[in-house]
């Protein structure tokens, strides 16, 4: 059962400015929280130091700000946690579970295994197995592996339905940390989003299939599951999906050609969450949000 008041989370990585569809999730992901009373956590996702910078992540304050969507408090960006990573980390390690990887990418991309629905490769296990004396002779600085039980996980999402998926079979072992010693998004967003008692995930589909991973360490962690929410994707009239090439789905576009309430309204109206495109701020909208409303398929904005 889910507390009656959920926690609920933007976290967005700071690359570049916010995107429509962006803005989408983070819409639903607000009124999910404000029409439950419930508290809004920001989160600055800036694991990848190279794409990420904090102009970029002032600059999405600002346009949360534009947009009325307010958050109740910011939890410290990821680049400053690595020592909690580690701890996670450590556990897992104790547990072991956790193993070397040597293959290079080269490797990986040439393994004939099945493809994963985010279309990344299912990890045949080639590192499992390798003795101390193999990997002893491996010059290399390995990443890390989290070994997955052969299992199915399950999420029921309220927009999506039931997603389920087998570890072992549709993910395989999956990398926690990298060789030049960084954690990856997996374990990150598990940590953060449970040291922050996180009830309430809602974020873009292209996620969905990472939810069983993070389910898996939550277990691990000792972290109780979220509830989750995968909004569709928005995207052009050819069914590609809009991304950040696309400049007039950007906030710095969109901000000098229409007014947050329109841009709001517009959302809203594909969503399904109001009958007509009217402009309408998102503190109007919340007594209007019901899950059974929001679409589970693309949205064509245009
Ligand atoms: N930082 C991710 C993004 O900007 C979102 C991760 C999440 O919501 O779990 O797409």
């Amino acid at each position: 059962m889910q507390d009656k008041k959920p926690v609920g989370r933007f976290a967005p990585t700071p690359s570049g400015r916010m995107h429509l569809g962006n803005v989408f999730a983070a819409l639903v992901a607000w009124l999910a929280v404000r029409s439950q009373d419930g508290t809004m956590v920001l989160r600055m996702e800036d694991l990848d130091r190279q794409r990420t910078k904090a102009e970029y992540a002032e600059v999405l304050r600002n346009d949360l700000q534009w947009l009325g969507l307010t958050y109740d408090l910011e939890t410290p960006p990821q680049s400053t946690r690595s020592t909690i990573y580690e701890q996670y980390f450590d556990l897992l390690r104790e547990k072991e579970l956790l193993y070397p990887c040597y293959c290079t990418r080269a490797q990986l991309h040439s393994v004939n295994a099945p493809h994963q629905s985010d279309g990344t490769y299912v990890y045949p296990g080639t590192c499992r197995h390798l003795t101390a004396a193999q990997q002893q002779a491996m010059d290399k600085v390995p990443s890390w592996r989290l070994q997955v039980p052969d299992r199915d996980y399950t999420v029921t999402d309220r927009i999506q339905g039931i997603y389920r998926e087998n570890l072992l079979y549709d993910c395989g072992d999956f990398l926690v940390r990298r060789a030049d010693g960084a954690f990856v998004y997996q374990l990150a967003v598990t940590v953060d989003d449970g040291l922050s008692g996180v009830t309430q995930v809602v974020r873009g589909v292209d996620l969905l299939s990472s939810s069983p991973r993070q389910m898996y360490l939550q277990e691990l962690f000792g972290f109780p599951s979220p509830e989750y929410a995968h909004v569709p994707l928005l995207v052009a009239p050819d069914g590609r999906r809009l991304s950040k090439r696309d400049q007039d789905m950007d906030l710095g576009y969109l901000r000098q050609h229409c007014t947050a309430p329109e841009l709001l309204g517009k959302l809203a109206f594909h969503a399904g969450i109001i009958d007509h495109p009217e402009a309408v701020s998102a503190a109007e909208l919340i007594s209007e949000f019901s899950w059974k409303k929001i679409r589970k398929d693309n949205i064509c904005l245009k």
